[in-house]
């Protein structure tokens, strides 16, 4: 899942203001290696990469072998098959083999796309009015091959990186996960890792971008199930209990109640970055909560905004209900389903003694449906701060860079959990409105694949050398 952190709403208010001077000044991409480029990405839409397909390995061994035609060696490519999907890893041996290696992710696998639901064939990529259309054009395909296609530039150059540079590519990111759990085991002793299925730029109307988001941080999914009970009887004889009304005075009082607010360093930095660009009411209230996270006033104004609620602590809110059996028959249960987005550092047990607090019901059962993955927010590194500053400022000068934590998740996830610090640092520029990662007539603009491989190769250069 991208996370083009920034939703339509602030895009729209972004976009009455002045747009920057976008002048590319960094290398030109050179002509065939564009063109490769284009071709690749079309060629990875045709892999039918959805859970269950098994079409992840054969798309594995078509990427070796663009790896091995554009100077990687066969024994530094492992295909490693994991049930019915695969993963890649490719090193790009670096001088110094102490150094820790930098680690460039992507997932092979795509979310299932029905023909009858597209205007185009998902699965047959097509170039029309600037994009290409196709599913996993997006998400991921789209990162996969731009950073893949720098790092065969990096080696046409003869660039000589210090660290091993090592291509990351999961199997199963928009399902299980386990190719993506396993991978973060094996290379946990990584310096850092670069996601490109998260981060990128948002285009205004006019096609300028406006801001660019670094995603550092991931908010923790858990979904709890909470459980009503009643011996039930005949609908004609009531009695003083009722599993349905039990469940709602537990709705009601879960209703009321708001998770204590929190912030962190990327928090912070993301209100102070935000803020800056955003305007009234919402834009001061961002700077005056990233100075003072205990400014009541502002607080409360941003809670009341969807976009930025989630920015501020944890949320847990209901979203699925049933109960009873027949119409007249007293319900013998009731269940209440809440989902949950926890901030970084609150834990499960955390979460789950806070619920059963407010739900303030003994009887009622409450239990989490799914192990929860935790992780950290990466630290906002200096050199991976100034490394991107230099690669964006090749395609926008002085474009803005927000720190984000998205909802959730991506490869990056697994990777913070094992202790990689993990950036989402795509290579996307595209609007609100082309954005369709998952959606229909999933594209991507041709004209963002020349400035993502400049970016991508600048920011390898940089943080490998
Ligand atoms: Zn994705």
């Amino acid at each position: 899942m991208p996370s083009m952190h920034f939703g339509r709403r602030l895009g729209a208010l972004l976009m009455c203001l002045a747009p920057l001077a976008s002048a590319a000044g960094g290398p030109a991409v050179p002509p065939e290696l564009s063109a490769r480029a284009l071709e690749m990405l079309q060629r990875s839409v045709g892999f039918r990469t959805v859970a269950g397909e098994g079409q992840v390995p054969a798309y594995a061994e078509y990427l070796a072998a663009e790896l091995r035609a554009h100077g990687f060696a066969a024994e530094d490519i492992t295909i490693t098959p994991r049930g019915e999907t695969a993963t890649l890893v490719a090193r790009f041996r670096g001088s110094d083999p102490t150094l820790k290696p930098i680690l460039v992710s992507s997932h092979m696998d795509v979310v299932p796309a029905m023909r009858e639901d597209w205007e185009r064939d998902p699965f047959t990529a097509v170039v029309e009015d600037g994009f290409v259309y196709g599913r996993g054009a997006l998400d991921n395909k789209f990162g996969l091959v731009t950073s893949t296609v720098a790092l065969f530039w990096l080696r046409q150059a003869g660039f000589q990186p210090r660290r091993d540079v090592v291509i990351v590519l999961s199997g199963d990111e928009e399902t299980t996960m386990t190719t993506t759990a396993a991978l973060a085991q094996e290379l946990k002793d990584a310096e850092l890792l670069l996601n490109t299925d998260a981060g990128g730029a948002l285009l205004g109307d006019d096609g300028k971008p406006i801001v660019y988001s670094l995603q550092a941080a991931e908010k923790t999914y858990m979904d709890f199930e909470v459980t009503t009970t009643n011996p039930g009887g005949h609908s004609s004889r009531p009695g003083a209990t009722n599993a349905i009304y039990d469940l709602a005075r537990i709705i009601g009082r879960l209703a009321a109640f708001r998770f204590p607010a929190k912030s962190s360093e990327l928090t912070r930095a993301y209100f102070e970055a935000a803020g800056a660009i955003t305007p009234a009411p919402a834009g001061p209230a961002m700077l005056r909560y990233a100075e003072n996270p205990d400014d009541k006033d502002a607080y409360e104004l941003l809670v009341s905004y969807p976009e930025y609620v989630g920015q501020i602590g944890t949320t847990c809110v209901a979203t699925m209900v049933r109960g009873g059996h027949a119409p007249n028959a007293l319900p013998q249960s009731a269940t209440l389903g809440i989902n949950c987005r926890v901030f970084p550092g609150e834990s499960v047990e955390y979460v789950q003694e806070t619920l059963t607090r407010v739900i303030d019901d003994p009887k009622a059962k409450i239990r989490l449906l799914y192990p929860a993955v935790t992780s950290d927010p990466s630290p906002l590194r200096e050199d991976v701060m100034k490394a991107l500053r230099k690669a964006i400022d090749l395609r926008a000068p002085g474009l803005p860079i927000v720190p984000s934590m998205s909802a959730g998740a991506t490869d990056s996830l697994y990777f913070r959990n094992a202790g990689v610090p993990s950036y989402g640092v795509g290579g996307l520029f595209i609007s609100a409105k082309d954005s369709f990662a998952h959606g229909l007539d999933e594209r991507v603009p041709v004209a963002s694949i020349d400035g993502a491989i400049v970016q991508w190769r600048s920011l390898i250069e940089e943080l490998a050398r």
